[in-house]
């Protein structure tokens, strides 16, 4: 766990204000106490977290057959996530953890369900420029294709092992 900065804990607590004020709005939450969930503490992923953009840690010994909002030790999400520029899928992700903590631990057909009833039709487009962003970020390696000039920044070479998307052309790596 890190523990968030006090301009991070500002970020955090105003988006939580927006997405329970959303979720209040949200006729799937109607029969839900969504208000507990302001109990549940908020940090930051570490800044180099690449696979996921949001967690929710649940408390050791919580029975995964029941699992409630109280039970959850603490959501995190990707610091990164708290610029400006991606508040509209930092919702989204906030969302999607607090459907965890309201007791839906998979991401199973209901899970889903519940995800895309989200007002933010565009999430999952954010959630995939989100996902390059970091990719670049981090990115120690550029896979290039030699056939129609696409780049690929990331962390590890690929070694001859990938092919270009478009023209499938195995790429050719380049150190930054
Ligand atoms: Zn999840
Ligand atoms: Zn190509």
């Amino acid at each position: 766990m890190v523990k968030p900065k006090p301009d991070q804990k500002l970020r955090l607590e105003q988006l939580r204000s927006i997405v329970l004020d959303l979720m209040q709005d949200m006729d799937i939450w109607n029969e839900t106490n969504t208000e507990i969930l302001t109990k549940i503490n908020l940090g930051v992923l570490r800044i180099n977290a690449t696979q996921r953009h949001g967690v929710t840690r649940w408390k050791k010994g919580s029975d995964i057959s029941n699992l409630e909002p109280s039970d959850v030790e603490e959501i995190n999400i990707h610091p990164l996530l708290l610029d400006d520029k991606w508040s509209a899928y930092a919702a989204f992700v906030l969302h999607h953890e607090y459907i965890h903590a309201l007791g839906f631990r998979e991401h199973d057909k209901q899970f889903r369900f519940l995800e895309k009833s989200w007002p933010g039709s565009k999430a999952v487009k954010h959630g995939s420029e989100f996902t390059e962003f970091l990719r670049l970020k981090n990115a120690k390696w550029i896979w290039t294709c030699q056939n129609c000039n696409k780049e690929f920044p990331r962390k590890k070479p690929s070694k001859g092992r990938y092919k270009c998307r478009d023209c499938d052309t195995i790429l050719k790596d380049r150190k930054i």
